[in-house]
This record gives structure tokens, C-alpha cells and sequence, in this order.
């Protein structure tokens, strides 16, 4: 905060603990609103001039942070690995790398973002400015740390705002790092403030705070509700990320080898702890028995092992407690009559260990069809026809990501077309190209991420009309 690291005032501290081993990583400043009055009281000193500088001045900074990231790619690498759990090989080639990228696509962003014109021939231009929000929170869950927070703190820096962060209790550590990256990439104290503590504490406090104007939120759906009620009142903008329970369709005409290969990664990256991980599987009839057969045998190579071996591609949970979540669920799925075809209990030892898990014979109203689990457990369900698969996908209170594979290429655009989610992946998973809208529908969220859509949230229009007509018109 103010480009120095300092404790909470109230001097409180919490724990911040490594998975895969229970091991103390750090204790952590536990701020309140108190810090946050001191860190929205130098926001409002800095955005008076930081909303002033040129958009290449901006981005010039941008550019420093990405450069600063990458140099210390290895270190911040390492710091997610401890903090959630996740194989350092995942770390080191999608979550920092990714969070580098962010800056520097808004960096570029900043330059190209332009204002729109229209004329009224004869009589009147309108102008329409696009001005900075002025103090705006980002607020980001543990499962992707940097690179969420980054996809927040990026565009709402490129578009001239003044940011107060606030990374999750789970994962703490990159967000500190990232403001000393921004300090020496010449960041202005006081533009950006990390804010380390508690949801319902200082994440309630940003969102209450009168002087913070805009609340960009990832989390889960029912904090999401939480953060939207309180938000409304004073007429806040959100953006909120949610929750998902993202269908994958798998048909018998999909180039199988690619499809099995993809949905493995789909289903259990990060030990199924992305919003957008594919955890209902439906298959064309004809080609159950053979898919689920073979997605077992490669899923029995694919075990939890210690993150920090770099060939380890499954790792930790992010916490005792949410393996306990997740187990619960499978044993849910035991009780309403699901097969359990691998998986199902933790592994032996000591840390947040679970293997991938998958489950078939569940009714689509079961628990695990219908509500997000946020692990390595998915089920199989299988098809008979397009309709079938469009009404079973499409049968979810969410609506964020699904993914489609077939060769068929009017198929494809069918089903695009009418699948109720955000984002369609035909034939991959988790390509992304950041200027792109990111989002969901229903109970995943409103409002978009990514590319203009970001640039648009981060500011204010204001149409100016000038009367260019004769006096007397
Ligand atoms: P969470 O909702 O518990 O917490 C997210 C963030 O909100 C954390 O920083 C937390 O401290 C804070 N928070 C908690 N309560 C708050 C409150 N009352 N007011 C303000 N802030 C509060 O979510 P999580 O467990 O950290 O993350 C997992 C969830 O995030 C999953 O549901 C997942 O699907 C979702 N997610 C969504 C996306 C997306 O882009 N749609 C991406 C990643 C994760």
C-alpha cells in the first residue's frame, strides 16, 4: 500500500498453509476497513494525476510489470505452487506466464482504445469519452491466483483507474510479490493496493466502501449474490465471474484419440479447480462403453503426486477442508446409486490429496450433476440423440463454458448456437485469446472479461453533443 509493504493497523495476522504438506507458508496481514480507508485515501491522491497520464505512459508501466513477472517467473511460480498445491509445472507454463501476457495485451489495449464520433450532418458531433471509474476493487478467488487477479488489475490500470486488491485467504503470496513488480516498474504509489485478509472482512469492506465505484469479482456464485446485493444499493458497477458446472458432448463422429487426450485435460487440470473445467461428460451412446473403458485406464496414470517434481501433473487440493467438500459429493453420488469408476477416496498419507474421480449411472438431478464441486470428480452420462444432449447440457441453474466434439460441422454450429453458456469451445478446451469476451450466463455471472469488453467496464461513457447548426436553426 502507498509502494510499501506494512502491517495490518489492527496488527492482526492469519495463516497461510501449503496443501500437500499442512507445512506454514507465511503469516499474513489480516487487514479491515481501517487499511482500507488508508488505502482508498491514497488512491484518491494518486488518481488525480494517474487518470491523467497519457495512454502510453500507462502502458509503458504495463509493459515494465509484464517484464517484471516474467524475470521473476521462477519465484512466482514456486510461490502458487506452495500456496495452492498445483504441480509446478502448471504453474510455471499457465498461471504465470498467462499473468505476464494479461499485462501485456492491456498494455497494447491502452493505446488502441479509442473514442467513437457520430455526426449529425449539418447540425451536431457527438463525441463520446471514455473516462476512468475512479477507485475500483478486484477481488479473485485461490484456484488461479496471479492470473485472474492480473486479468482484473490489468485493464482497470490501462484505463486510467486507481485499483485496491484483494487476492484470497487461500493464496496470498503472488499478489504481495506483484506489488513489489509494480513498484519497481515505476507504478505510482497508491494506484494499486493490495489488500491481504478475510472475504467476509476486507472483501466486504472494498464492496461497501462508498468511494469504490466498481466491484470486478471472481469467486463463487454464492459469494458473487453476496457481493451483487450489497453492491446495488449504491449503484455500483459488477462484474462478477461465477461458478460452473460446464457440460463437455462428446460425439461418436469426434476425432477420438484428440477427444480422449483433451477431455482427461478438461475434466482434471488443476484438479478440476478452474471455473471452466468440463465436469459433466455426455457421450454418444455407440461410443460409451469404449470411451469410459479408456478414460479409465489413462486416468489411472494420471495420480496426485508432490507438486514440486516437475513431471507432476496432478497435485494438491487447495485445503483439508475443501477435499472434505469434495469427497462429500462422491459419497453423495454413492448413495443415490453412482458407480464409481475411479477414484472416490483420498489418497494415503498426509496432505489435500484426491485422485481423479469418475461416476456413472447419476439421474441428471443428482447432486453431482447439478452443483459445482470444484475437484477432480466428474460423471459420464451417456446420449442418444442431438436434442437429448443439447437438453441434458443446457439443464444447469449455470452457464459458463461447454465444449463440443464432433467432426460435424453443421452440428457444431447447431449446437454452438443453442447451448446456454458464455463460451463454446468446439474441438479444444481453454484456448483463449484475450480479445475475446470471458463469461457466463445464468448463475455463472453477468457482465464480460477480456479484450474491449474489460476496457469497457473499467470506464465511464460520457457523450458529448456539440451544435455545430446555424444560430438560427
Ligand atoms: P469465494 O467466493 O469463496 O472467494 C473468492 C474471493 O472473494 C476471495 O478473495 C474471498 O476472500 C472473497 N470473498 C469471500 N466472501 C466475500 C464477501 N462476502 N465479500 C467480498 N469478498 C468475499 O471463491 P473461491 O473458493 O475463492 O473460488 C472458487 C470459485 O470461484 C468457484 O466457484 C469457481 O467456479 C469460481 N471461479 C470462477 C471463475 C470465472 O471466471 N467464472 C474463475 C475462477 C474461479
Amino acid at each position: 500500500m502507498g509502494g510499501s509493504y506494512r502491517p495490518a493497523v489492527g496488527g492482526r495476522y492469519f495463516e497461510d498453509i501449503n496443501p500437500a504438506n499442512g507445512k506454514l507458508v507465511a503469516h499474513i496481514a489480516r487487514s479491515d476497513a481501517a487499511d482500507l480507508q488508508l488505502a482508498v485515501d491514497q488512491a484518491q491522491d494518486a488518481f488525480r494525476s494517474w487518470s491523467r497520464t497519457t495512454p502510453e505512459a500507462r502502458a509503458e508501466i504495463l509493459y515494465a510489470i509484464a517484464g517484471g513477472i516474467a524475470r521473476r517467473g521462477e519465484e512466482f511460480a514456486l510461490a502458487e505452487t506452495l500456496d495452492t498445491g498445483k504441480p509446478i509445472a502448471f504453474s510455471r507454463s499457465v498461471d504465470i506466464p498467462r499473468a505476464a501476457a494479461n499485462f501485456r495485451f492491456f498494455a497494447a489495449a491502452a493505446t488502441q482504445f479509442a473514442s467513437e464520433a457520430h455526426e449529425m450532418p449539418g447540425r451536431a458531433i457527438n463525441y463520446t469519452l471514455r473516462q476512468p471509474v475512479g477507485i475500483v476493487g478486484c477481488i479473485a478467488p485461490w484456484n488461479l491466483p496471479l492470473y485472474l487477479m492480473s486479468w482484473k488489475i490489468a485493464p482497470a490500470l490501462a484505463a486510467g483507474n486507481c485499483v485496491v486488491a484483494k487476492p484470497s485467504e487461500w493464496s496470498p503470496v503472488t499478489a504481495a510479490m506483484l506489488g513489489e513488480v509494480c513498484n519497481e516498474a515505476g507504478l505510482p504509489p497508491g494506484v494499486l493496493s493490495v489488500l491481504q485478509g478475510l472475504g467476509p472482512e476486507i472483501g466486504e469492506a472494498i464492496v461497501d466502501h462508498p468511494e469504490v465505484k466498481a466491484i470486478s469479482f471472481t469467486g463463487g456464485t454464492l459469494t458473487g449474490a453476496r457481493i451483487a446485493s450489497r453492491a446495488a444499493p449504491a449503484f455500483k458497477k459488477t462484474s462478477l465471474e461465477l461458478g460452473g458446472k460446464n457440460p463437455c458432448i462428446v460425439f461418436a463422429d469426434c476425432d477420438y484419440p484428440r477427444t480422449l487426450r483433451e477431455i482427461e485435460r478438461l475434466a482434471f487440470s488443476n484438479s478440476g479447480q478452474i471455473c471452466l473445467c468440463g465436469s459433466r461428460i455426455f457421450v454418444e451412446q455407440s461410443l460409451y462403453e469404449r470411451l469410459a473403458a479408456d478414460l479409465v485406464e489413462a486416468l489411472a496414470k494420471l495420480q496426485p503426486a508432490d507438486p514440486l517434481d516437475p513431471a507432476t501433473r496432478l497435485g494438491a487440493l487447495i485445503s483439508e477442508a475443501h477435499l472434505q467438500k469434495v469427497h462429500g459429493y462422491v459419497e453423495r453420488a454413492r448413495l443415490e446409486g453412482g458407480n464409481i469408476l475411479c477414484g472416490g477416496s483420498r489418497m494415503p498419507g498426509a496432505g489435500a490429496f484426491y485422485p481423479p474421480t469418475l461416476i456413472e449411472g447419476l439421474g441428471p438431478e443428482s447432486a453431482c450433476n447439478l452443483e459445482e464441486i470444484f475437484g477432480p470428480v466428474a460423471t459420464l452420462q451417456p446420449f442418444a440423440t442431438e436434442e437429448e444432449a443439447l437438453e441434458l447440457a443446457n439443464h444447469s441453474t449455470y452457464g459458463l463454458a461447454a465444449t463440443l466434439w464432433t467432426e460435424n460441422l453443421s452440428r457444431a454450429h447447431r449446437m454452438a448456437s443453442a447451448l446456454q453458456t458464455g463460451i463454446v469451445w468446439v474441438n479444444t478446451w481453454l484456448l483463449r485469446d484475450l480479445r475475446t469476451p470471458f463469461g457466463g450466463v445464468k448463475h455463472s455471472g453477468t457482465g464480460r472479461e477480456g479484450g474491449w469488453e474489460a476496457m469497457r467496464f473499467f470506464t465511464e461513457p460520457k457523450n458529448v453533443c456539440i451544435n455545430f447548426g446555424p444560430r438560427n436553426a
